[in-house]
């Protein structure tokens, strides 16, 4: 451990639990496969889109998801990882990688104790991976950066790095440094423990040689790599050592210095260096704010909480899942948790696991892990497990929608069953539900367009249900709190601006900034906020 809190039993120890972000196409999906490949969970690489394929076809709102080439739904994935040093287990969270998705995918990295920046070598830091890096940057999270595709012209290493420390506004080290370009790349020289990689162009799924070196004047390396490359070799390492940090691993943790690591995803090329790097410095499971205090993993008491809700995963059964995430402790199935917020008991009996996409029952899972636990709509994200004690984890926020649209069931002698299909939406996080105080109908809102769509489908998909969006008179919603008669007040002059979400907050609605700032005028007893911590 770097820091002085005690050190963690192993089990806690040997967990990696992070998520992957990335432009579109960078290559985030077949990283994905080849960590899969390597920690020995599918056969063969290609199977996860393959799943993925079948999976799809059950449904048009899969389908659409597909013919968009955007992934909706975020998933967990738990495999192992051996290196000289231990076997880990990593559970990779999936971030959807849309922009329309970023509150989704923002709660997803509350789960995660670290990210791995995926980059493609060619095309550097795109708007997406800017996006979302800003969004672990919210949280401090440790980065670890994978520049991909160097078996393709690529730009100049120096210059990504420049973009990355320019762009980013992070210290950049490197893991390993690239040796040729585009067609002329033969592999990397690993500066963490003085190797050579070299790439197998023919075998795409093999673990590239590794020729143990002992420093840049090693006569070896003269027998690998060509003279001309082997001297660029040299010069541009003296350069990286005389104007980059060195990996600093407190810094990375801290999330201001991050490791890059240059390879092919696609020819399982560098993959293997990347996981020993998660595994070597990817942080251990971290402690969870919470209230009144918060949880450190080691503590025996078992604990967790609710970051995720998928509703409807198997169309043929309407399930819900609650994903999990494990804060402190050991957990086994069939364990009795108190759901903090209704202190309700609750049986864990029929947890699962995602063992690289298919569920399995979860007998145990310590501090780190994610487990997804079936249910009727108790568990809402936000919602904190423990054995008993009222513990509240913080820091799960709910956004405050950027387009809101009114929604009609297409018979509306269907009103109450677009109103169930709308709560249901609204606690799996897929948008915000509004019930205006005067009048008829709901108010929906999110936060990119493209979620009117994928809404609109699941509901005639899932509910047999055609609706309609049709443009709202509002465009902005506010959350209302402060000193109760000076909110009653305000609502009882402002009608027509007032409704409830589907957790019965009041929810201010409007289409004026102006009137935004005349209520902060007016009611300074009253507070209108953009964001709502999830409870
Ligand atoms: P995602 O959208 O980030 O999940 O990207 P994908 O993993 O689907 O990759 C996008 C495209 O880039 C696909 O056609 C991949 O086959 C290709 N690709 C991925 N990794 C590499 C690589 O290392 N080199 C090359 N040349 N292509 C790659």
């Amino acid at each position: 451990m770097l820091d002085n809190r005690p050190e963690l039993p192993p089990e806690i120890a040997r967990r990696r639990t992070f998520a992957i972000i990335s432009h579109p196409d960078a290559g985030k999906t077949t990283l994905t496969e080849k960590f899969l490949l390597f920690g020995g969970a599918i056969q063969m690489a290609g199977q996860v889109r393959a799943k993925g394929e079948a999976r799809r076809t059950r449904s048009d709102f899969m389908a659409m998801e597909k013919d968009r080439g955007i992934s909706v739904s975020a998933s967990a994935m738990s495999f192992d990882f051996s290196n000289q040093n231990n076997t880990f287990r990593f559970n990779l969270v999936d971030t959807p990688g849309h922009s329309d998705f970023s509150e989704d995918t923002y709660r997803t990295l509350t789960a995660v104790d670290a990210a791995i920046m995926v980059i493609d070598g060619a095309k550097g830091v795109e708007s997406q991976t800017q996006k979302l890096f800003e969004v672990c940057r919210l949280r401090d999270l440790p980065i670890l950066t994978f520049c991909n595709k160097m078996d393709r012209e690529s730009r100049d290493v120096f210059e990504i790095i420049d973009e990355i420390q320019e762009n980013l506004a992070i210290d950049v080290t490197p893991a390993s440094w690239p040796i040729g370009i585009g067609r002329d790349f033969i592999g990397c020289y690993d500066i963490l423990r003085d190797r050579l990689e070299l790439m197998d162009r023919a075998d795409r799924n093999k673990v590239a040689e590794s020729i143990e070196i002992n420093g840049l004047d090693d006569p070896k390396l003269a027998e690998h790599v060509p003279e001309a490359q082997l001297t660029q070799l040299r010069e541009e390492l003296e350069m990286a050592r005389e104007l980059l940090p060195p990996l600093d691993a407190e810094a990375m943790l801290q999330g201001t210095l991050t490791p890059i690591w240059f390879g092919s995803a696609i020819n399982s090329f560098g993959v293997k260096e990347l996981m020993d790097g998660i595994a070597n410095y990817g942080p251990e499971p971290q402690v969870q704010s919470a209230e009144p205090r918060q949880i450190s993993p080691e503590e025996s008491k078992v604990s967790g909480f609710v970051f995720k809700v998928q509703a409807n995963m198997d169309p043929k059964h309407r399930d819900r899942v609650a994903f999990l995430r494990m804060a402190s402790g050991h957990f086994k199935r069939g364990m009795k948790l108190t759901h903090v917020r209704s202190k309700k008991p609750m049986a864990i009996s029929n947890p699962v696991m995602f063992l690289a996409s298919d569920r399995e029952l979860a007998e145990e899972a310590w501090a780190g892990d994610i487990i997804g636990i079936p249910n009727h709509g108790q568990l809402r994200i936000g919602d904190t497990l423990t054995e008993g004690e009222a513990l509240r984890v913080t820091g799960i926020p709910s956004f405050a929608p950027e387009l809101l649209q009114g929604v009609r069931a297409g018979d509306p002698l269907k009103a109450k069953h677009l109103e169930k299909a709308l709560m249901q939406f609204a606690e799996e996080g897929a948008a915000k539900v509004f019930k205006p105080s005067i009048g008829s109908g709901f108010i929906v809102g999110v936060v990119g367009a493209l979620q009117f769509e994928v809404l609109a489908s699941r509901i005639e998909l899932e509910y047999g249900l055609p609706v309609r969006f049709e443009q709202s008179q509002f465009t902005s919603a506010r959350w209302v709190s402060g000193d109760k008669q000076a909110v009653d007040k305000f609502t009882e002059s402002n009608k027509q601006h007032i409704s409830h979400d589907h957790d019965g907050d009041i929810v201010y609605l409007t289409r004026l900034q102006w009137d935004i700032d005349r209520v902060a005028r007016d009611y300074p007893d009253v507070t209108l906020s953009a964001t709502k911590e999830m409870m």
